[in-house]
């Protein structure tokens, strides 16, 4: 089991990777390490916490149903390690396919969100890392909200956990984590890489199916590049000039393209997982042959080249403007194959739920605030 510390929610700099400092003792269930449960569990056979810990780990249970404990065990761990999320709701789409929970944090209101996917051949679970993001992307229902505040370990793991619980009852697996919810991972990185410990090493989610995402924060990759594990780094690009760029993702104002290409390039070294870029397909603006041909020109220049996952905006209300409508999602990725780079459209999943990428704002009003100026 995992003895690593655990984050604790900072009021720090939300765009620069949480310090050591800001990790501190655990605060639920899912927080406590398994030294801090045998702490709560003492007098107790030693057996007993790699009975909790199956069960909250391998078999995805509530502690209410890990009956291998006494129901009085079960009261006092309950008492004194509480759990982090209270479901406000569930939505389903995509014929059930598709579920966003929404999530307040136990200490206050702030709502997060969470997405499970059924595909035919696995199961996805999209996690959230912080309460709101403090990215600023113009394009993403998350930025218009602004930043509340980091998530513990606790709350990252707790929602795939309760996720995995729910495939459980169709029978299903989690076998894949994206990074990729409300909030930029690295900016939480001490956070998400427990976490990550967490599903691989507890859950037996390999480190070839996690993926963390970032918007271009050059230390975290660097950081995430001297971890021990091989996960796949997604580079949510949307831009492949700096002027473009700025506008779109404004922290490329503080970490321009070339200083991000040269972490990719390093993280590529080191760990030998190809990359991905995320390119939001935003019409008029990211979707003509120049930036298909300045996107082919960074995806070819790492190598292995870049995969690129071409997603269609979806609505948000802040941002008045549109998707590249699908003739020219598809014209830009032959843009892409003709010049040798791997492009995958992505389908939306849950747009109807506001579930898909860029939409998660767990209901915070968005603010109108009109075209950018592109
Ligand atoms: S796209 Fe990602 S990094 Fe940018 S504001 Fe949205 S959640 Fe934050």
């Amino acid at each position: 089991m995992s003895n690593k510390r655990q984050h604790q929610p900072g009021d720090g700099d939300a765009t620069e990777p949480a310090t050591d400092a800001e990790v501190t003792r655990p605060r639920s269930l899912y927080d406590a390490t398994g030294a801090q449960l045998a702490a709560v569990l003492a007098g107790e056979p030693a057996y007993r916490v790699k009975q909790l810990w199956a069960g909250l780990y391998e078999q995805c249970k509530a502690l209410d149903d890990i009956t291998t404990l006494s129901a009085p065990l079960r009261a006092k761990l309950n008492e004194e390690l509480p759990t982090s999320l209270l479901l406000v709701r569930e939505s389903a789409s995509d014929k059930g396919d598709t579920i966003k929970f929404l999530w307040r944090l136990a200490d206050g209101d702030h709502p997060i969100e969470t997405v499970l996917m059924h595909y035919a051949d696995r199961v996805t679970v999209c996690v959230s890392t912080q309460a709101g993001c403090a990215m600023a992307c113009g394009f993403c229902a998350t930025g218009q909200a602004g930043f509340s505040r980091q998530l513990t370990v606790g709350e990252i793991v707790e929602q795939v956990v309760r996720a995995s619980r729910h495939a459980k009852q169709r029978k299903q697996r989690v076998a894949n984590v994206v990074f990729m919810g409300m909030g930029e991972p690295l900016a939480n990185e001490p956070a998400v890489w427990s976490a990550i410990e967490r599903f691989h090493g507890d859950m037996g989610i390999s480190a070839r199916h996690l993926t963390v995402s970032t918007v271009g924060i050059v230390p975290g990759i660097r950081t995430l590049a001297n971890r021990p594990l091989p996960v796949n780094l997604a580079v949510s690009l949307h831009a492949a000039r700096n002027e473009l760029r700025d506008d779109l993702v404004p922290i490329n104002k503080r970490y321009p393209l070339e200083e991000l290409m040269t972490a990719c390039r390093d993280y590529l070294r080191v760990k030998n997982r190809r990359i991905s870029f995320e390119w939001a397909m935003i019409a008029g603006v990211n979707d003509s042959a120049r930036d298909a041909s300045e996107l082919a020109k960074l995806a070819l220049s790492l190598k292995p080249t870049a995969h690129v996952n071409l997603i269609p905006l979806n609505p948000t209300p802040g941002f008045a403007t549109r998707g590249t409508d699908a003739a020219g999602v598809r014209r830009f990725a032959d843009r892409l194959t003709d010049r040798g780079v791997n492009a995958t459209i992505r389908r939306n999943r849950g747009t109807d739920i506001d579930a898909a990428c860029g939409q998660l704002a767990a209901g915070q009003p968005v603010v109108l605030t009109g075209r950018r100026s592109v």
